[in-house]
């Protein structure tokens, strides 16, 4: 295959991975296990792996299972809760758990300690319609295999045993509720993806941090063309690949845009940053031992229900709650305010400004949200630790969201929650956009880019993926055996038994 005259042969590659998050660095993993002698080039615009949306301060830190985020068990228009994508995301981060557990296992991750730690998981709600609508989500879960090992109580005092900030100072005729999963778990991101990072280098892939992709084109001869400046030295250079991952976080939008394929028409990007307190007295965070879901406001988006959080953060323990939405036109921490203007483009242009004006709730919510006094800030979090001394936390910037807007099947513009995974047709270059339910799903979402991208290596792929993912293709809440195995082995092998 013909080269471009600034390519060297060092340049060339199988495989491109654009960014050093979570999504990129477990894709090199996998691939390096499927195709050990398969090139593979990352470029990392920072100095580190894990430094954007994957950094831990720049997320919550929750292994999204669905077990207590009840925007994921909404009750429908007939009354009944739905558990539908809740039993999706549940069976994500299983499989999530057994592809860590393999990587333990076989070495590319050390201590699951590192990066995992097993911390009951609540729902906590208050008011006479809310605790009915938990009483009832109760029920329908635990009907589910899944979710069979679900507790719940209206009861002040068993509430008070489960985490006792909750109840601690607060009128004992409110009227409450909980459910508990003590199968949760927090999830140090940042850790995990470095040390992704660590093992790809020495498995021989070209890391090249400070490296920026500024564009991205396809060559005369189908291969696509990766330019890339480092910053240090300002020298631009250009790498080619058969395939091109774009886990830019935020910055995936722009380069899906420059890369022209006709799959990402139509999409645009809506970022919404986030903030959380954080105790900053260790007192405090030892008196609290899980991460406690509420109900989002109302016209609030999904991924702002507020939340009280033990993190296990470099080996540290601490208290986090929010989140609280900021508006800011980045589409990546460490992006620019350009970001948002520079993504409009004719043919998203329209589906943008229905969003804008469908979501009238959306705006007024981060309006409010952004004017938001720290003392309103503190009474926030006295309705779920009443006795909260607002001297002792501080405020902290997490990362960007960079919600999904797209046109629906009806050419609206419409506003998305959830990740999206935008490939070209002939699987040859995709990319990642959206945030929730975010890293805690990574595996299976790299895996669903293979089936899309790699149809021709998919089937003598599956008994080395049955390896690493021993119920990989199946459905555990299908499956209550299996289910019961996987869970035992990746318990013990993730050092989970509570
Ligand atoms: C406030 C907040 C809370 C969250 N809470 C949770 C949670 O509790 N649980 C959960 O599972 N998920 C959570 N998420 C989502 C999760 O953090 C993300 O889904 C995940 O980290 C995204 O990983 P990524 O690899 O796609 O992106 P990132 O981690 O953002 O990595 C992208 C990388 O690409 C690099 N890059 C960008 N542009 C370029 C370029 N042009 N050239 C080279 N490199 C480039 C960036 O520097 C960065 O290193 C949260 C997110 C936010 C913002």
């Amino acid at each position: 295959m013909a080269t471009s005259p600034s390519t060297s042969a060092a340049d060339r590659f199988d495989v491109i991975l654009i960014g050093a998050g979570i999504m990129s660095t477990t894709l090199g993993a996998i691939l390096k296990e499927l195709e050990p002698n398969w090139s593979i080039g990352l470029f990392e615009k920072l100095d580190q792996a894990g430094q954007e949306s994957s950094n831990p301060w720049n997320n919550a830190g929750t292994g999204h299972a669905a077990l207590c985020e009840l925007n994921y068990t909404p009750r429908g228009t007939d009354g009944q809760i739905s558990t539908v994508k809740a039993q999706g995301i549940n069976e994500q981060f299983h499989v999530s758990r057994q592809l860590w557990s393999h990587w333990v296992e076989n070495g590319t991750l050390g201590s699951p300690r590192t990066f995992i730690n097993a911390l009951p998981h609540i729902s906590f709600v208050w008011g006479d319609e809310n605790a009915q609508y938990l009483q009832d989500r109760y029920e329908a879960m635990a009907a589910q295999p899944l979710f069979a090992d679900i507790e719940h109580t209206e009861d002040h005092s068993v509430i008070g045993e489960w985490a006792p900030l909750l109840t601690r100072g607060r009128d004992s005729s409110q009227r409450v509720a909980a459910s508990k999963f003590a199968s949760g778990t927090d999830v140090d991101f940042g850790s995990l993806t470095r040390q992704l990072a660590t093992h790809l280098d020495s498995a021989g892939v070209d890391i090249r941090y400070r490296h920026e992709v500024t564009s991205i084109r396809r060559g005369t001869d189908g291969r696509w063309q990766v330019t890339v400046k480092n910053s240090a030295t300002g020298e631009k250079t250009t790498a080619n690949s058969r395939f091109v991952f774009v886990g830019a976080g935020g910055g995936a939008l722009g380069l899906l845009q420059a890369s022209g394929i006709e799959e990402i028409k139509g999409f645009g990007g809506f970022p919404v940053s986030g903030k959380f307190l954080r105790a900053t007295d260790s007192a405090v965070a030892e008196q609290h031992h899980a991460k406690v879901y509420g109900l989002a406001s109302v016209g609030a988006p999904p991924m702002s229900v507020p939340h009280l959080d033990t993190r296990f953060v470099e080996g540290r323990r601490t208290l986090m709650f929010g989140p609280y939405a900021g508006f800011s036109t980045n589409f990546l921490k460490h992006g620019s305010f350009l970001d948002l203007p520079l993504s409009v483009r004719p043919h998203n242009l329209v589906p943008m400004l229905q969003v804008g004006k469908d979501n009238t709730d959306l705006v007024t919510y981060l309006v409010k949200e952004v004017t938001k006094s720290r003392k309103a800030k503190i009474e926030e979090l006295h309705r779920f630790y009443p006795e909260a001394d607002g001297d002792q936390w501080e405020l902290i910037t997490a990362g960007q969201r960079v919600q999904v807007m797209k046109k629906n099947e009806k050419g609206k513009g419409v506003l998305q929650f959830g990740t999206e995974l935008v490939a070209a047709g002939d699987g040859s270059i995709a990319g990642l956009l959206g945030a929730s339910p975010g890293a805690s799903t990574a595996p299976s979402i790299m895996f669903k880019l293979l089936e899309r991208c790699f149809p021709a290596q998919a089937e003598g792929w599956k008994p080395r993926l049955e390896q690493m993912v021993p119920s990989y293709g199946r459905l555990l809440n299908d499956d209550p055996t299996l289910l019961g195995e996987v869970t035992a082995a990746t318990n013990k092998t993730l050092q989970l038994d509570v």
